[in-house]
């Protein structure tokens, strides 16, 4: 491992060439067929891989995670890249659509027109700090962007920056080796917000893609929305992720279930975007024994350590902020001395009124910190969901038959989330195509999308039409004997065949 390793914050003529130069490779590479893109992806999963320990070293030292986690988020950013090499490969995901001539059409000819998905152009990453690998560098952004056929400015996080570092000279290394055009990708270093807003209002950048913090997201959006181009900003943000305990599942399974989330309270210090931060239930003797068992459970666990200072910083200071509300009762806090960057998990409680009167307490306290509400009965929660902001997740413990009756509930809180859950828990999020990632806003700045999985592809493309255009000059994907083998809707059907 490299050590007394010096990063310099990229100044305005780097960042200009940075994107000069990927706006010039986005010529070339918006071209790639998707196999030639899928062997890069490929080439960048094996590179990171051929780092070995020296990059599961530096990530260790960088966050504080342990091996484990550092090994199973390697192997899930390799999974994202082959997930979309094979997407490539198979090629239906442009989703060509075309509808042909009918020249013989009364009373007006109707014109030979086809469809497709085409790349946006260069894209800015923002690196998150809570998945070093999966959602950072070579992480889902730059995964699916570079699928799309965008080249990717990755402005990576401070507080990992070498790791980021290693992990760029993966991704160039692949480059080079697959013959992709300089420019396909940069990694751009900064302490400060100056460089991201620099590249954010860059002209040649077409769109952004963002996890971190509600403040950070929406400064960027604001900012991509006034320039005189504007474009999109993906950003992926704050979630409390509310948890619904209905009767007769805390009555069947309290305890179980008070266990379980003591341990996805705490999981990863609660550092996940889909901590549950937020337990609502109706009050009584069974949900008292829920809140009893959590908070002898949950501080049984040992505390661990948060990603870095700022991260620690903002934990306890926004604690601190929900502490200080008028109707709170602590019911654990792990009161042992602890190491230093190790945060102590805090359960509290609070009556569904005070929690409907005081917007402060729906804020996220992004660390091992949960709430319980204590509703007086079934129309105080369903209120209290109308009320919460967008959310990444809401999950459902309860019986199936209780689903039913307690169906406006249920509507309610799938209005206001992006991935509904039944007896489960929120932590873990599967990379599959099926998974939505996203939610009303301000879980994201775009609900139709996910940063998750497969689909989260289509934030970097647009739809692009061509009419009456030479069968030769089409792309292959919307050539009359469709050469890929591709599945196409025409006129009106799904099919693979040639036309
Ligand atoms: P962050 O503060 O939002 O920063 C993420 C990235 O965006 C960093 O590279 C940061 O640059 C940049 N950035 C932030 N504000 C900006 C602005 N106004 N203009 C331009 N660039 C900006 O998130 P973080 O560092 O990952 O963690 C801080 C807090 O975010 C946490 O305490 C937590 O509350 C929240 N968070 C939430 C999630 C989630 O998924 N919900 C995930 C991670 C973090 P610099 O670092 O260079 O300033």
């Amino acid at each position: 491992m490299k050590t007394n390793q010096v990063f310099t914050e990229a100044t305005s003529e780097e960042i200009n060439q940075a994107a000069q130069l990927a706006s010039e490779a986005f010529k070339t590479f918006s071209k790639k067929s998707g196999l030639e893109k899928a062997t890069f992806l490929r080439a960048i999963a094996d590179e990171i891989l051929a780092m070995g320990d020296d990059l599961i070293t530096m990530y260790q030292s960088e966050t504080g995670l342990p091996e484990g986690r550092a090994k199973g988020e390697r192997g899930r950013t390799m999974g994202q890249l082959t997930s979309f090499a094979a997407m490539l490969e198979e090629g239906s995901w442009v989703e060509a659509t075309i509808d042909t001539a009918d020249l013989d059409r009364k009373p007006i000819p109707k014109q030979d027109i086809r469809k497709m998905m085409v790349p946006l152009g260069p894209v800015v990453v923002f690196g998150a700090s809570n998945f070093p690998f999966a959602y950072s560098t070579a992480g889902g952004d730059t995964a699916s962007a570079l699928a799309a056929g965008c080249p990717v400015i990755c402005k990576s996080h401070p507080m990992h920056a070498g790791t980021g570092e290693m992990v760029a000279e993966a991704i160039i290394r692949a480059a080079q080796k697959t013959n992709m055009p300089n420019g396909v990708f940069s990694n751009l270093n900064s302490s400060g917000i100056e460089v991201g807003i620099e590249l954010v209002t860059h002209p040649d950048i077409k769109a952004v893609g963002f996890t971190g913090s509600i403040q950070g997201g929406r400064a960027l959006y604001d900012i991509a929305g006034q320039r005189e181009e504007p474009i999109p900003v993906f950003a992926e943000m704050g979630s409390i992720n509310p948890v619904v305990l209905l009767p007769q599942a805390l009555q069947n399974n309290g305890e179980a279930l008070a266990k379980t989330y003591a341990g996805s309270i705490t999981l990863g210090t609660g550092q996940f975007c889909t901590n549950p931060g937020l337990i609502l239930g109706i009050k009584g003797a069974n949900l008292s024994n829920f809140i009893k068992v959590l908070s002898t459970e949950i501080v049984k666990l040992e505390p661990s350590c948060m990603l870095h200072p700022t991260i620690i910083g903002n934990y306890e200071r926004n604690k601190q902020t929900a502490l200080q509300q008028d109707g709170l009762t602590v019911k654990a806090d792990f009161n042992d001395s602890v190491a230093v960057n190790h945060a102590r998990q805090t359960i509290v409680t609070v009556e569904g009124e005070t929690f409907l009167e005081n917007t402060t307490l729906h804020q996220e306290v992004f660390g091992p910190f949960s709430m319980v509400v204590e509703c007086k009965n079934s129309e105080e929660l369903e209120s209290i969901i109308n009320h919460l902001e967008g959310q990444l997740t809401g999950t459902v413990l309860g019986e199936k038959e209780e689903l039913e009756k307690y169906s406006s509930v249920i509507d309610a809180l799938q209005n206001r989330v992006g991935r509904i859950i039944f007896n489960g828990v929120p932590t873990g999020v599967e990379v599959c195509p099926s998974m939505l990632h996203g939610g009303p806003y301000p879980s994201s700045t775009d609900s139709r999308f996910t940063a998750v999985g497969l689909h989260s592809v289509k934030r970097w493309v647009r739809p692009f039409s061509f009419q009456s255009w030479p069968n030769e000059l089409l792309p292959a994907e919307l050539k009359n004997n469709n050469p890929l083998g591709i599945t196409r809707f025409v006129n009106g059907l799904n099919t693979s065949n040639k036309i």
